[in-house]
């Protein structure tokens, strides 16, 4: 099905060119490749913390890559072998790149596909990023996506919700997959450490499932205050070790469940990195026979990371005490497919706004400025919407 007229003189995308360089520059337009695929007219693209790993160098990703996997838009043109997706839905992309069909993919694992991914050993692909296979990202006025059928989401006509509908790609789903993975229920109390976009929406996500209270760490106010916002209790890591207030708010028991939104990268109030400090703090502050439900990424190979061990993913955590406490860990990428609808539906209805961290709406072509800017994790830029000239 016919829609998208093809720009022969490229199009405009955000391209990574090396260690703390991305620009704006013309870059081959989108087309069907597959008969499953569509071609999709963005009409906001998001940054998230995890294309800051790319921006600091901390990934092997290839200069000329095409960033990008918070889209959504307006499908413009569908493959031959595309049945239900049409040309003018309005969609929602999930950052996973799933064929459908393969053993992980039909038991609601796509992210873990077995297929999309070319790479040796590596399972799961994503659109605009390191390792995630050959795909170009979103930030870009066009993207295609493969098998369409299965990987849109459809959402309402218009351009209702658009901020909230625009976090469906990622990070509320992957909020609400630490949450799931931490097994948070009725009346647990949560910590979640990290107050970037995914730990607030891990707080918001850990509220709709039920928990009494979530207690939220980082050391920056801007986003203590913002987990405020969310009803979160702030616990700012540059006050006392964390885990200590987090064991006094609760009489000592330590919170049922805890959730890691921060990753390898994850350091103390000076900057310093440490990538086993929060790992440590969550074994810390949680309950014996808790769980922990770690969504903030860790990588097997780092060559830029502070010690030999890190370099290689070895994360020298406290497993000594993980054990004698009995608690369990849940790991990965987020599988955007099994949660995108049920979220998408809360936003509808009125009980899920995660557009409460919305700090910035810019033009695609301010994207390098936003990229600095949120990588010094700058006074309120939390989250960065861009929007492409034809949006
Ligand atoms: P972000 O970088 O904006 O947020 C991270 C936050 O952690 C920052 O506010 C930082 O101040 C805080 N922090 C750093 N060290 C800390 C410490 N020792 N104690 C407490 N807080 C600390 O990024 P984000 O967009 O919120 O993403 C968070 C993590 O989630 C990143 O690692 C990102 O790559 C990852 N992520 C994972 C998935 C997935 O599918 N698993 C999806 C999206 C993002
Ligand atoms: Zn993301």
């Amino acid at each position: 099905m016919k829609g998208h007229t093809f720009q022969e003189d490229g199009v405009q995308a955000v391209v990574y060119k090396g260690p703390f360089t991305v620009a704006v520059e013309e870059v081959p337009d989108a087309r069907i490749e597959a008969p499953g695929d569509a071609v999709v007219r963005i009409t906001t693209t998001n940054i998230c913390g995890s294309d800051l790993h790319m921006y600091e160098g901390r990934t092997n990703v290839e200069a000329g890559k095409v960033l990008g996997h918070e889209n959504m838009g307006i499908v413009e043109e569908t493959g031959p072998g595309v049945a239900w997706i049409k040309p003018g839905d309005r969609v929602s992309v999930p950052f996973n790149i799933a064929c459908g069909s393969c053993r992980n993919c039909v038991d609601g694992w796509t992210s873990f596909c077995l297929r999309m991914n070319p790479a040796e050993g590596v399972d799961g692909a994503a659109y605009g990023y390191a390792q995630m296979g050959p795909y170009q990202g979103g930030q870009a006025e066009y993207l295609r996506v493969p098998f369409a059928d299965f990987n849109l989401l459809p959402l309402p006509a218009g351009t209702e919700y658009e901020r909230d509908f625009t976090m469906l790609s990622d990070i509320f789903p992957t909020g609400y997959h630490g949450a799931v993975l931490a097994g948070v229920s009725p009346g647990d109390s949560v910590v979640v450490f990290g107050a970037g976009p995914v730990g607030l929406l891990a707080a918001h996500s850990s509220y709709l499932r039920g928990a009494s209270e979530v207690y939220v760490v980082d050391m920056h106010k801007d986003r203590l205050d913002l987990a405020a916002e969310f009803d979160a209790i702030p616990v700012n890591a540059a006050d006392s070790d964390p885990a200590e207030q987090i064991m006094d708010a609760t009489r000592g028991l330590g919170a049922d469940r805890g959730i890691e939104a921060v990753g390898y990268q994850a350091h103390d109030d000076t900057g310093q990195e440490h990538p086993e400090m929060v790992l440590d703090g969550l074994i810390k502050s949680v309950r014996a026979r808790g769980r922990i439900g770690v969504v903030g990424v860790y990588v097997p190979s780092d060559p830029q990371a502070a010690s030999e061990n890190a370099q290689q993913g070895r994360i020298g955590f406290d497993y000594g005490t993980f054990f004698q406490k009995g608690q369990a860990m849940g790991t990965g990428q987020c599988p955007v497919k099994r949660y995108n609808h049920q979220l998408r539906d809360l936003i509808i209805a009125g009980r899920a706004t995660p557009s409460q961290l919305v700090s910035h709406e810019l033009p695609l072509t301010e994207a390098p400025g936003a990229y600095e800017k949120f990588d010094r994790r700058e006074d309120g830029f939390t989250k960065v919407l861009l929007h492409p000239a034809n949006a």
